[in-house]
């Protein structure tokens, strides 16, 4: 018995459900992307300085200023929500709600693990491996800091139970309510994701809008907002990056060659300006777009003088 997909598709646009399930596949997978951002969007959204001119490297002494209220009531908004799909699983699956205490411990556990393991390092004299795990115990301190290991725990519940939400009655209700999340957030912590034109893997040309949370591929159907088109057509990578790792992707992505070195020469020279995380902290990130950007334009200029 396939119906037709319940959450509500454009005009004409209806799409049949896949078997099994009251959602069709663009709304599965726009809501188990949505699951999976989610914890990182709420971690950018307690970052005051999102979408803010950082301070200039360095000097981060100055007071944080507080998180916005928009901010500040689509991270309750979030987590609300989260926690209302958790009881609807308690309540009609009598699935055991996630605990909070037990998720802060295994983070708590976690960055001891971590640490004793860079101590590890630190004694075979391994440089390499002791920032990798300086680097991780960052992440997970962060994780902790803003809350968005708890917010991840509750969206991994509700991500393993998706199936059954998506076969009951409750499907519309949360394809509409976490993709909206997801969209909101991801607009208010990282305003400035370009517009511009596309092509879905199945071929179409898909227009992007960075106002509409649901950018329907008229080809397959699939849909998202622009941060999900992004991921999809590989065109950025999905999150802001860390500088160690910006190399790689300008390589892979743009076929330009920079050092770290260089980048780090520039990050403090505020040419590049992180979207998450205040002074050269490693909890620092920056958008790979518009890195690039900052790169091509600096690089061309070079090449111009050279020329
Ligand atoms: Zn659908
Ligand atoms: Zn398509």
């Amino acid at each position: 018995m396939t119906g037709l997909c319940v959450a509500g598709h454009p005009d004409g646009d209806e799409r049949t459900a896949e078997p099994g399930s009251q959602a069709c596949k663009g709304c599965r997978l726009a809501t188990e992307q949505a699951l999976r951002d989610l914890p990182q969007w709420w971690a950018d959204l307690a970052d005051p300085n999102h979408g803010k001119r950082p301070s200039q490297g360095g000097k981060s002494a100055e007071r944080p200023e507080p998180i916005s209220d928009d901010a500040a009531s689509l991270r309750a908004a979030i987590r609300t929500s989260l926690v209302s799909w958790c009881l609807v699983l308690r309540d009609d699956r009598h699935i055991t709600l996630p605990d909070e205490d037990e998720i802060i411990g295994f983070t708590q556990q976690l960055i001891l693990d971590l640490q004793q393991a860079r101590d590890g390092a630190r004694y075979d004299g391994d440089r390499g491996r002791d920032q990798r795990y300086a680097d991780d115990i960052a992440d997970v301190r962060e994780a902790r800091a803003s809350g968005a290991d708890v917010i991840g725990a509750l969206c991994l519940h509700i991500t393993r139970h998706l199936p059954w939400l998506l076969a009951s009655d409750h499907a519309d209700l949360l394809v509409h309510q976490v993709t909206t999340l997801a969209h909101q957030a991801r607009r208010a912590a990282h305003p400035s994701r370009p517009d511009g034109v596309i092509s879905c893997p199945c071929g179409t040309r898909v227009a992007l809008d960075v106002d509409r949370a649901r950018i329907v591929c008229n080809g397959c159907g699939e849909w998202g907002d622009v941060g999900w088109w992004m991921d999809r057509v590989g065109k950025i990578p999905p999150r802001p990056m860390k500088i160690t790792e910006l190399s790689r992707w300008l390589h892979e992505h743009r076929d330009i060659e920079i050092s770290t070195r260089q980048l780090r020469r520039w990050r403090d020279d505020g040419q590049l300006q992180a979207v998450t995380g205040d002074g050269a902290g490693s909890a620092q990130r920056f958008d790979p777009l518009a890195v690039a950007l900052v790169v091509e334009q600096r690089l061309g200029h070079t090449a111009r003088l050279s020329a």
